[in-house]
């Protein structure tokens, strides 16, 4: 996937590197000849991680995020609804559909209009995943897997403030994995 490119004058892309950028990358499955510009052990970092969310089975992703946990917190319990919007809010996600909205989260045992009745860790893992109930499992799944994207901590330069998050995100997946009413 790589080799060293003696005369790129470029930087390395990874944040906070000042090594030059001898080593291309690209950028996404769907960009492969768009490239990003690694010094020798960025690249190395950033193709681990391209097999990671690249990997041709759900077996294998799970199996890479179980391995992952080794930074797991297990004892922390989960945020409150408020304290979780606000968390959403802070990395920047949008809820255009209001799915996190006020009612969702401020009156949990009323019901709300489009939402069907669900066992209760279902439901908060929705709400969790950011995901509306109609969609399909592999629409949740999809979603899982890009807040988890945003959230690892590999992929945000090391922000390891987002690990309760993805800890809960994790956990939210794995009510709705094997559920029937997706
Ligand atoms: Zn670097």
């Amino acid at each position: 996937m790589s080799g060293a490119f003696e005369t790129s004058t470029r930087k390395c892309n990874h944040p906070g590197c000042k090594e030059p950028g001898r080593y291309r990358a690209p950028k996404s499955p769907d960009q492969l000849d768009e490239f990003l510009w690694f010094c020798k052990n960025h690249v190395r970092e950033y193709n681990l991680k391209w097999n990671f969310f690249n990997g041709t089975t759900e077996e294998e992703f799970q199996a890479q995020v179980d391995r992952d946990r080794v930074w797991e917190r297990p004892t922390k319990p989960f945020r409150k609804p408020g304290e979780e919007q606000r968390a959403w809010s802070r990395l920047g996600i949008d809820d255009p559909h209001q799915v996190l909205g006020e009612n969702a989260t401020r009156n949990p045992g009323k019901a709300v209009a489009g939402k069907r009745r669900l066992p209760s860790k279902e439901r908060r893992a929705l709400d969790i995943l950011d995901a509306r109930d109609h969609w399909s499992k592999s629409e949740i799944r999809s979603q899982y897997k890009s807040l988890v994207k945003d959230l690892h901590p590999d992929m945000n330069g090391g922000n390891r403030a987002d690990e309760e998050l993805l800890q809960q995100v994790v956990w939210a997946w794995d009510q709705i994995k094997d559920s029937r009413n997706f």
